[in-house]
């Protein structure tokens, strides 16, 4: 059966999303823009930051022990209701403002990871800490298979020890926890590579450099350097075998749960830039009905509708990765769909917004600037729209890598 009607408790987690973004996310957007580092911490949501990691579905998710290899049981079954809640609520908080939702303690990329492929114990440790994720390194970001960040273990005293350099990692700064995807045997390739929590604090764990960056400023963006770094065995995300087929598909899994939250942000942006747009321009004596013919819009108008298409579709892929989370289907094709598509539409939506309301568009005394600026990261991390295309079509077409780089 296709159900477009949101389930009750996604509706629920809207409405909570929207009330904080429109009462407290837009009063703070500037302030946070403006002074990127500024502040050590966004402090406005700190008193909410339980409650809103939860309505992300950061803080809960999958319960099911997991076994790697897993086919499509693989992800276990969310309550009804918490993929798709984690999507339309992640979308209300962008739509207040991108940078200042990741800034919410517990709700990091890592956080997503930890749902995707930990353990109930190591759920339990690592669950309610705020966790960042980091794959990309000075060599490498689209082909994360390519990493050289290495863990040994030391059998004498049963740590892994960890050698590398990550660079652009959201929240590794402020976070407690960082995932860290690192290389247990750099000569076995892509199947050796696994997923370790570090805890802030880990003796050979340093942040080394803050970003100054175009967009989501409210959000801190680390390199850190892993300088004989020990953490304790049990921190491995998944198995420590080396396994030709599933080991790279584990820590890929990870994927399955972010970019449907990555599309949904990109999303809330461009949603808050048209909402704002539309009503700028109505103000100025436009209006947009949507029974006009084709041949009687102005161009305006017809950019509007050509924007609004566009949104809707890209939520409606956004919703069918989000739902799939619920069902306990695979959602990889579906995840990079959401993401190539709403990652696209929020970057030609905010600069057709900014075009459309000309100088003052430009202008700091709006967000539209501001919005256009932030939408765009969401087209790069968590895998960039042409990575998303090429997994796309490889996945359609069954090609390898090999056969489609
Ligand atoms: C603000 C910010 C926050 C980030 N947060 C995180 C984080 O939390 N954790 C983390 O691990 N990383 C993070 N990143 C890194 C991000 O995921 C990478 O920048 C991204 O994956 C692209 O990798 P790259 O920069 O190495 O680009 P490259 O891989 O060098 O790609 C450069 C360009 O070439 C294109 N390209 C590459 N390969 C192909 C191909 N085969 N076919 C067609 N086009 C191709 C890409 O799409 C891109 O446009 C962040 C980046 C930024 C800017």
């Amino acid at each position: 059966m296709i159900d477009f009607e949101l389930p009750p408790g996604a509706k629920m987690v809207k409405k909570m999303a929207h009330g904080v973004a429109e009462g407290l996310f837009r009063s703070i957007a500037r302030k946070y823009d403006s002074y990127e580092h500024e502040h050590e911490e966004v402090v406005e949501i700190k008193a909410i930051a339980g409650m809103m990691s939860g309505a992300m579905g950061a803080g809960g998710g999958p319960k099911k022990k997991k076994e790697e290899g897993d086919k499509k049981d693989d992800k276990a079954k969310a309550p009804r209701g918490m993929g798709v809640g984690m999507v339309v609520g992640a979308e209300e908080m962008a739509w207040g403002d991108c940078g200042v939702m990741l800034a919410i303690p517990g709700s990091g990329l890592g956080n997503a990871a930890i749902n995707a492929v930990a353990t109930d114990e190591q759920k339990a440790r690592f669950g309610g800490k705020y966790a960042a994720m980091a794959i990309t390194e000075p060599c490498c970001g689209s082909d994360s298979s390519a990493i050289r960040c290495t863990a040994v273990l030391d059998k004498k005293t049963n740590e892994w020890i960890l050698n590398g350099e990550k660079i652009f990692v959201t929240a590794g700064e402020r976070c407690q926890l960082v995932v860290v995807w690192a290389s247990l045997d750099r000569s076995k390739g892509r199947a050796a590579i696994k997923s370790f929590v570090v805890e802030k604090g880990a003796p050979g764990m340093k942040v080394t450099k803050l970003e100054e960056k175009l967009g989501i400023r409210a959000s801190d963006t680390a390199s850190i350097a892993l300088e004989d770094c020990r953490i304790p065995y049990t921190n491995i995300l998944g198995s420590a075998e080396i396994a030709p087929e599933g080991g790279f598909k584990g820590v890929m899994k990870t994927f399955d749960n972010t970019r449907p939250l990555v599309a949904a942000m990109a999303l809330g942006v461009a949603r808050a830039a048209l909402d704002f747009t539309k009503e700028q321009l109505e103000k100025e004596g436009y209006s947009f009905p949507y029974d006009l013919g084709l041949h009687k819009m102005n161009a305006v108008q017809k950019a509007m509708l050509e924007m609004e298409t566009n949104l809707e579709a890209a939520r409606l892929l956004t919703w069918r990765a989000g739902s799939m989370l619920d069902t306990g289907e695979r959602n990889s094709l579906e995840a990079s769909m959401a993401k190539a598509k709403a990652g696209r539409a929020g970057t030609l939506v905010t600069q057709k917004c900014v075009e459309l309301l000309g100088p003052l568009g430009y202008s700091q005394d709006w967000l539209v600037e501001k919005w256009m600026r932030d939408v765009k990261i969401n087209d790069i991390y968590e895998g960039t729209g042409q990575i998303q295309m090429l997994i796309i079509a490889r996945t359609i077409l069954g090609f390898g890598r090999e056969k489609l780089k």
